[in-house]
């Protein structure tokens, strides 16, 4: 079944034709990479997906986004509550300058939890889900800022999933970390495929094709084609999409 279905969109930022046309389902508990040059659209693209953009002045989206059967776009929509069924991990890891246990704390008591086992719960069904717990339960009270910079990438991607969103967003979640940490993601995100629907943004096609199950190839603002990643890599339709695979441009 489709989670997210994108039709018709078009993203203008002020003049800038950002985003062209833009049609994608994408099916639930799968991963989707975005891949493409730089500035081709493709982090504009995930912003999209929970409204990220909202933020940024100038900005026009015409077509239609649906997440859930919902129109993220239409009248009344609550962008809160969206924002908490649709998480996001960023390039750099951002955690706040709070311990490992209030950050991951922090979203569930915004959302009304104050029940001091209920949230220990959580916390640790988090950072188990994020591969984590191992390495800080016995630190959950040392700041967050003394990890490592995977194990905090790792501690975002807990903050994330502790107010039990549907669907993951990541922006390049690991062009910040070391190969090894890298690696670590990836494994973490094939298995939160299981229980979440993940778009990644990568500009690592190895990445792409390492972890995800389809893949958009974006240019200058369309989506060249989208297709199953073993496909896309192997037998792509497109020549573009064959030339940049290929490394001919990038
Ligand atoms: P990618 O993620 O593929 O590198 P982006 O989505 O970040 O590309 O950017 C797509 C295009 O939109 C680029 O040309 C970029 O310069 C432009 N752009 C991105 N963010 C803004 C913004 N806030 N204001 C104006 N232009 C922007």
């Amino acid at each position: 079944m489709a989670i997210i279905e994108i039709s018709n969109l078009d993203l203008y930022y002020t003049e800038f034709h950002a985003l062209k046309q833009i049609e994608m389902n994408i099916q639930e508990r799968s991963i989707t990479a975005f891949i493409g040059p730089s500035g081709c659209g493709k982090s504009t693209l995930l912003r999209t997906l929970n409204r990220m953009n909202d933020t940024i002045r100038g900005v026009r989206i015409s077509g239609n986004v649906t997440v859930g059967g919902e129109d993220i776009y239409g009248p009344g929509v609550n962008v809160e509550a969206l924002r908490k069924r649709i998480g996001m991990v960023f390039q750099q890891p951002n955690p706040f300058p709070k311990s490992i246990y209030e950050n991951v704390a922090y979203g569930p008591r915004i959302h009304g939890i104050s029940n001091k086992a209920e949230l220990d719960q959580i916390v640790e069904k988090s950072l188990r889900a994020a591969a984590l717990w191992d390495e800080v339960k016995d630190y959950l009270k040392k700041s967050a800022y003394g990890l490592s910079g995977g194990q905090q990438q790792r501690l975002c991607i807990a903050r994330a999933l502790a107010v039990s969103p549907t669907i993951l967003l990541m922006d390049e979640p690991t062009s910040a970390l070391d190969p090894i940490s890298t690696l670590k993601i990836e494994e973490l995100i094939q298995e939160l495929k299981d229980q979440y629907t993940i778009v990644i943004v990568t500009h690592n096609m190895q990445q792409a094709a390492r972890v995800s199950g389809q893949t958009a190839f974006f240019l200058n603002g369309e989506v060249v084609e989208f297709a199953d990643t073993v496909k896309l890599f192997s037998n792509p339709d497109d020549q573009r999409t064959e030339d940049y695979i290929t490394g001919r441009f990038g």
